[in-house]
């Protein structure tokens, strides 16, 4: 079934600036209550007072309605988890954001919402742009939501469309080769069918998919969003609609966020502007330096590639970000040796954190996509990811080179 539209609808005109947004946003009930810092509500049950008021069905539940009355559970509506949401949506500039336990969790309950829309019991496609993320990639081969996918290539989604295509789903920057897609262009590809877009990699500082048609917008909240390493979560911005069938998926299913993650999160929004904007800034020092070292094969960064690729970015990206990939030459024995030898730099998978990550894709967080899918989209041995955090790039370079000199 195709739906009636595609396109969002964006909350404009954003007036306040993102660095304003990001500091304010979800603080809005906090005057009336009295309180300055963000308030944790821990409760797993409340008070119900009376049953005549408790009679909350799903719909209201749905539409992120907690009557004044009382939230009834925790995993129906909390309030804590829900003034992140709030503050996440006006960064992207989307109607509605609904946060999950998991980056994994929110695409788990994307693509049951998705699957959802095209009705009950009827079958269920999808068409997918590699490379993604190898967990998402996974959950799509494996087939366990039993949904159809069709693999294709940027300039390939409307080859790919079919009657019952639910979802098109894609990264960029994609994860972990910075590879990026044209988003005009590929909401315009897909038509009436809605596009979901993971933009873990650019975060709403530097890439706003809505505002280009994507649907829904998924990060993996895990990474830079968190900013510090110790959280994990995702979340969902889109309008009300796919955010109504969302709130139904987690109610149903407990793909919850826990409070004390929710609240680590909106406390670290005010500070993501300066973060990301100032790992950026080290990832390009690396970038250039590697680009000119002997035993470097290729630098992967977005708007290094082709003028193509140069021509996206200017046109969708307010920056490169902080995550940059390179090949070494030697293979996998050379690129086990530069991870096992740098000494500042932390041998980790995940990224966005305040420390410098580098790992090896192939044989980590890619590892369980099919070999042949790894081969034809650049996942090789001799690749090394590196998430820039914010120690200073002079340091970093001296890690790394340091580390490729035992190569
Ligand atoms: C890490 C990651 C995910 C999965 O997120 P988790 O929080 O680890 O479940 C999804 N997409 C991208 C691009 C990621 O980097």
């Amino acid at each position: 079934m195709f739906f009636e539209t595609a396109m969002p609808k964006t909350v404009e005109p954003m007036k306040l600036s993102l660095e304003t947004r990001a500091v304010h946003g979800g603080r809005e009930d906090l005057h009336d209550m009295g309180v300055h810092a963000l308030p944790i509500d821990l409760s797993s049950t409340y008070r119900v007072p009376d049953l005549a008021a408790a009679g909350i069905d799903l719909e209201t539940l749905a539409s992120g309605g907690h009557p004044a009355t009382t939230p009834i559970y925790s995993r129906l509506h909390n309030p804590t988890v829900a003034r992140f949401e709030k503050a996440f949506a006006g960064l992207e500039g989307t109607e509605e954001a609904v946060a999950f336990g998991s980056g994994m969790a929110a695409v788990t309950s994307v693509l049951m919402a998705a699957r959802q829309r095209t009705g009950n019991g009827k079958p269920c496609h999808v068409v997918a742009i590699r490379p993604l993320y190898g967990g998402t990639d996974h959950l799509l081969a494996s087939g366990l939501l039993g949904i159809d996918v069709s693999w294709a290539r940027p300039d390939g989604i409307r080859r790919a469309l079919r009657s019952e295509t639910a979802l098109v789903i894609l990264e960029t920057p994609a994860n972990p080769t910075l590879s990026l897609v044209d988003l005009d262009e590929a909401v315009e590809q897909a038509g009436t069918v809605p596009v979901m877009v993971d933009s873990t990699f650019a975060t709403p500082v530097l890439q706003n998919p809505a505002r280009h048609g994507a649907a829904v917008v998924l990060h993996s909240a895990t990474k830079f969003i968190g900013g510090h390493g110790d959280v994990l979560a995702g979340v969902v911005a889109t309008d009300v609609e796919w955010a109504r069938e969302l709130r139904k998926i987690r109610v149903i299913t407990g793909n919850v966020l826990h409070p004390l993650a929710a609240y680590l999160l909106h406390r670290g929004l005010p500070t993501l502007p300066l973060r990301v904007r100032h790992a950026q800034q080290g990832a390009e020092e690396l970038a250039g330096r590697l680009l000119r070292h002997p035993r470097v094969t290729a630098v992967h960064y977005p708007g290094l590639g082709s003028s193509l690729e140069a021509a996206i970015m200017k046109k969708q990206m307010k920056g490169k970000g902080t995550i940059l990939a390179f090949n070494v030459s030697g293979g996998f024995a050379a690129a086990a040796r530069v991870m096992a030898s740098v000494e500042l730099m932390t041998p980790a998978v995940s990224l966005g954190s305040v420390d410098t990550l580098i790992q090896h894709p192939a044989a980590l967080t890619h590892r369980v996509v099919e070999e042949g899918a790894r081969r034809e989209n650049g996942i090789s041995e001799s690749l090394l990811r590196v998430s820039v955090g914010l120690e200073d790039p002079v340091d970093l370079w001296a890690d790394l080179e340091q580390a490729l000199e035992r190569v």
